[in-house]
């Protein structure tokens, strides 16, 4: 299963949500999503609360390709900055890889599975939730 961690805490967060699973809904199909929760921003300060959620894809597009493909997503969606050297910023839409079909990979631009991903309850919880239903 390929699933993806959708994060959101500007704007109108229920559409940048909406809209980006209509984008992604373009590079593949969506099998499964996840409910909504509401989180604290994780790794910073923020006044703005997030909203999270999980979905499960299936693609054609090799890891690098859907990479480059969320990036893009993100991007028409608005996001302007990009966290480096784990400095984060409220965002309007964020996607992560958070599994690839299990497959590990350890490269400069893509970690598989999501390094992060198993430490933060905003992604183990909705996670939980798909591979249940
Ligand atoms: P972001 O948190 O979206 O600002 O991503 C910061 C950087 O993490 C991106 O430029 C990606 O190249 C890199 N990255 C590494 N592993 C992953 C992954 N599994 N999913 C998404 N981005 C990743």
């Amino acid at each position: 299963m390929i699933i993806l961690g959708l994060g959101t805490n500007l704007g109108d967060r229920e559409a940048n949500l909406r809209h980006a699973i209509e984008c992604l809904n373009t590079i593949g199909t969506i099998t499964k999503q996840s409910s909504i929760i509401e989180t604290e921003a994780v790794g910073f300060v923020s006044d703005n609360k997030f909203l999270n959620m999980v979905v499960a894809i299936e693609t054609n597009l090799s890891p690098i390709e859907l990479l480059d493909a969320t990036q893009k997503i993100e991007k028409q969606l608005g996001r302007k900055q990009k966290s480096v050297n784990g400095i984060y910023h409220d965002r309007l839409i964020d996607i992560d890889i958070i599994d690839y079909n299990g497959l590990i990979l350890n490269t400069e631009r893509l970690t598989l599975p999501h390094p992060k991903a198993k430490e933060r309850n905003f992604v183990i919880i909705p996670v939980n939730e798909i591979l249940n239903s």
